[in-house]
């Protein structure tokens, strides 16, 4: 089964609202009708979600949706610091990463939180992009897929069939974000192969042929199209090379 490639660029926790502005309007500029092939999804931080709205909203040339980094599960209250999923619909995001290893390790975010997430995700009509990756020492003991399937699990405990459909899974391995290692193109496969039968398990065969499973870590112009060819990958989680316009829209293109 063909499936529409997906490349997201998570910004972290860089760019300005204007600065933001800035960059989309590069993207825009790089845009080109081979990209009408992708969904293509960039990530700001809160603060420049706005930005990202009206920005998008005066482009006519260009397919660029928008996604968040995060959110709280709960739809309203005395949550100081927090931004529910209705928050982020009104600013037009369609996907939210969720479950990314930054916020497990530096906001001691859980499972089950991930889980709760996720669920208020989708009952706001947003994407998850759940992200699932193993450390190099799970790597190292042979126990990557095991490590990141239970995580994968976890994170779906709470979705039925129905609200799984749109959603997205990312393979990070923890040790390539950032560092410009890698694994092999066919490791990453492996694993978002794997990661692809656990969807079946849980949902069947037409949900899993359509799932999008993407590759997260390190990449850049240089090894994109080894992931792209491989068949389980159908896309990118990006971070760095997502900051710089030319860069990320070559990795666009490499999946187009
Ligand atoms: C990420 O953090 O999601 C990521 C993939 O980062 P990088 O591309 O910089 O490794």
């Amino acid at each position: 089964m063909t499936r529409r490639p997906l490349v997201a660029g998570n910004w972290k926790m860089n760019k300005t609202a204007s600065e933001a502005t800035q960059l989309l309007q590069q993207l825009s500029y790089s845009y080109e009708d081979t990209c009408e092939s992708v969904d293509i999804v960039v990530c700001p931080p809160f603060t420049a979600l706005r930005s990202a709205q009206v920005t998008l909203n005066f482009d006519s040339k260009s397919e660029i949706h928008i996604g968040a980094q995060d959110v709280y599960w709960q739809p309203s209250g005395a949550y100081t610091g927090a931004i529910s999923a209705d928050m982020l619909r009104d600013l037009s995001c369609s996907y939210c990463i969720i479950g990314h290893s930054e916020r497990r390790e530096y906001f001691n975010e859980s499972d089950e939180d991930v889980a709760k997430k996720v669920l208020a995700l989708t009952d706001a009509g947003i994407a998850p992009i759940i992200c699932c990756g193993e450390s190099l020492e799970t790597r190292e003991s042979g126990e990557a897929i095991a490590w990141v399937t239970a995580q994968i699990r976890a994170a779906l405990t709470l979705l039925s069939a129905k609200a799984a459909s749109g959603v997205v899974l990312a393979y990070e391995p923890i040790w390539a974000i950032g560092t410009g290692r890698t694994p092999l193109p066919e490791q990453a496969d492996e694993v978002c192969a794997a990661l692809r039968a656990t969807f079946r398990e849980l949902y069947g065969d037409s949900m899993a042929d359509a799932l999008r499973v993407l590759y997260g870590g390190s990449m850049n112009p240089g090894n994109v199209s080894s992931f792209a060819a491989m068949p389980h990958v159908d896309g990118g989680l990006v971070g760095g090379a997502s900051l710089k316009a030319e860069d990320f829209m070559t990795l666009v293109k490499a999946f187009s």
